[in-house]
């Protein structure tokens, strides 16, 4: 029995042997895993700002449903150390263990739901937290050394909209706004960029065309000095380079160059074709959602690769104090016209 169990487990490919890791290590570090210590921890550890004001005067303020409460002396607001996070306001904390592997699994959000025992509306709910999560390794990536930048396209989605009837929260997001002019108005422009030490930054630019202020806005505080910035002949990045003292080097794509002695643009080729590739499995992202995506996938390689891929999802999600505003935010935006 246990060499049949094993034989079947030396067949398995290796996203198939990652997927079964990540459940039994659910199992096996169940106890491991605790987001709300994992909380305390940081939160006692840093100055503890109060996440109204950013006062620093804040003090403990008992105990609320077993979790630590602080009270700021300047604004006089309550918080608990799961403020602000993908855990605030959750119900059935304990069971965002056993959803942790299906979700890093890739299954989709009924599966997950079925696999957890929780609706497919928390289901949805829960993915979109925990991607939201992700997202603060993104923000904390620096490129540096040779960096490839090059735009990915993906159709522009409203896929299952609901909230026509609301009130539109953010008016002037360009991604959400048509430009006048361009021919490829009906694509979204991400930024991807890779450098040789492998780390990988996403993030949606535009809709349509980039231009150089689009560019400044994703890559401006995510380069280190003195990284060379490698790309294809797009006055928009020439421009970039330049206003950031970066050294440029560009190869002509039109003329089917695509190296340059030790530069060449095959990381971020090769990302942008995973990338397309992955996105298809999930049937077409709404744009809103495409960001949360895009999170996901700049950690995906990470994550696999990690020892502990479900103990280090869990503590993302327990350090990202800003997860729930940035949920929120997602889930209450609607297309504008
Ligand atoms: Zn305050």
């Amino acid at each position: 029995m246990k060499s049949i169990l094993l034989t079947q487990i030396a067949e398995l490919n290796q996203e198939d042997k990652n997927r079964l890791y990540r459940v039994i290590e659910s199992f096996l570090f169940e106890n491991e895993i605790d987001i709300s210590s994992e909380q305390a921890k940081v939160k006692l550890s840093n100055a503890n700002d109060c996440p109204h004001c950013k006062s620093k005067k804040t003090r403990k303020n008992g105990h609320q449903y077993g979790v630590q409460r602080f009270v700021c002396n300047d604004c006089k607001k309550n918080f608990r150390v799961s403020t602000g996070s993908a855990t605030a306001h959750l119900k059935k904390k304990e069971l965002l263990k056993v959803y942790i592997p299906h979700f890093l699994n890739g299954h989709s959000l009924e599966k997950c739901a079925v696999l957890t025992g929780i609706s497919k509306q928390t289901s949805f709910d829960w993915r979109h937290k925990i991607l939201a999560a992700l997202g603060k390794q993104q923000n904390d990536i620096v490129l540096s050394g040779i960096c490839e930048t090059d735009e990915v396209f993906i159709t522009y989605s409203e896929k299952g909209n609901q909230n026509l009837e609301r009130e539109p929260r953010k008016r002037g997001k360009s991604v959400f706004v048509k430009k006048k002019q361009g021919i490829s108005d009906d694509k979204v422009a991400i930024l991807v960029s890779c450098d040789r030490k492998g780390n990988k930054h996403l993030q949606i630019a535009a809709r349509g065309r980039v231009t150089t202020k689009e560019i400044s806005s994703v890559l401006k505080d995510k380069i280190e000095p003195k990284t060379v910035l490698f790309t294809d002949k797009h006055r928009s990045y020439e421009r970039f380079a330049k206003d950031n003292n970066l050294e440029h080097q560009t190869i002509k794509v039109s003329a089917k160059q695509y190296k340059k002695g030790i530069y060449h643009i095959q990381n971020v080729n090769q990302t942008a074709k995973n990338l397309k590739e992955w996105l298809g499995h999930f049937n077409g992202v709404s744009t809103k959602y495409l960001q949360n995506y895009l999170n996901w996938f700049a950690l995906k390689d990470i994550l696999d690769k990690s020892q502990h891929p479900v103990k280090q999802t869990a503590c993302l999600i327990a350090t990202s104090f800003s997860a729930w505003y940035e949920f929120k935010n997602v889930v209450n935006l609607a297309y504008v016209y």
